[in-house]
């Protein structure tokens, strides 16, 4: 049984596997391969983009789901996450996809070894699926099947997030270069390149992902004013003027915090591209894991 806690679970030739039917999917639609497959979502967090990617992945090929509210299951009277897991797992499905606050929660519950895990978000520790879409569309971008010596900046609130986590690990496994660009209290502590102004590597960089301010996992406000922030850190036509740079950002945006409303039209902006991505990717993903493996 092969869970996915964070993109390390896959090896080499499992990546290039993902990466190719991914590709392929995007051409043609396949098969219901997953027609007798099963899938739980268990989503402890919101979510938009991922948990409706995730279904409308399995439905394009086939897999029945059901979505189970914390809200409104035996967590909220008192069961513990680990047995309402355990009640899940003993009605038999296939794979339970699971977003949690909390980081390891992913790796504890696929270490009981009672069905696929596949995390969607943990804390601000991994969230492989969105990485891994990532990648695909940087692969994509730029023609290639490499993105080795390539150069990514990441910007914004980095410490709190699990997107930039999953993707720091995913990206220089890969070989790309990455810089972290961010106020202090938005810095991780990581051995990498670190900057507190985009203008500083803005001339050597070949991708930008710009990260939302994860209000909701502050202790206490940061910032009192993000258009304070957003003056040093939004990625306006004015900051990166015509430079060939990829905009990444993993959504939900903050227009004119993050990115403004021009560049979020603008063409080398591809958000919208990922979340395009996403659904192929974990038709890929979902494939690997409940068919391959
Ligand atoms: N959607 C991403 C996540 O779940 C990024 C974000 O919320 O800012 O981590």
């Amino acid at each position: 049984m092969q869970h996915l806690v964070d993109t390390d679970n896959f090896s080499d030739a499992q990546l290039v596997n993902i990466f190719n039917d991914a590709k392929e999917f995007k051409k043609n639609m396949p098969d219901k391969l997953l027609k007798d497959k099963l899938l739980v979502t268990l989503f402890f967090e919101s979510s938009t983009r991922t948990r409706s990617s995730f279904e409308i992945a399995g439905k394009r090929l086939g897999a029945s789901f059901v979505h189970l509210d914390p809200s409104k299951s035996s967590t909220s009277k008192g069961e513990s996450l680990e047995d309402t897991f355990a009640n899940l797992c003993a009605m038999e499905p296939d794979g339970v996809i699971i977003r949690h606050e909390y980081n390891n929660t992913p790796q504890k519950l696929a270490n009981r070894e009672l069905t696929t895990v596949i995390n969607a978000g943990a804390g601000n520790y991994a969230h492989p699926t969105q990485a891994l879409l990532d990648y695909f569309t940087m692969l994509e971008h730029f023609k290639t099947d490499s993105l080795e010596g390539k150069t990514i900046a990441i910007v914004g609130d980095i410490v709190s997030s699990r997107v930039a986590s999953s993707g720091i690990r995913l990206f220089t496994r890969m070989g790309m270069n990455v810089i972290l660009v961010a106020p202090k209290p938005f810095m991780p502590n990581k051995d990498l390149p670190k900057y507190e102004k985009l203008d500083e590597v803005i001339d050597r960089v070949d991708i930008i992902m710009s990260l939302r301010a994860q209000l909701e996992r502050h202790k206490a406000p940061i910032f009192e004013d993000y258009r304070e922030y957003a003056k040093e850190y939004c990625i306006t036509k004015e900051r990166i003027e015509d430079r060939d740079i990829l905009i990444l950002h993993p959504g939900p945006v903050m227009r004119n915090i993050d990115i403004s409303d021009e560049i979020l039209e603008d063409s080398r902006c591809k958000v919208l591209t990922q979340v395009k991505n996403g659904v192929f990717v974990r038709m890929a993903i979902l494939k690997e894991l409940l068919l391959n493996s």
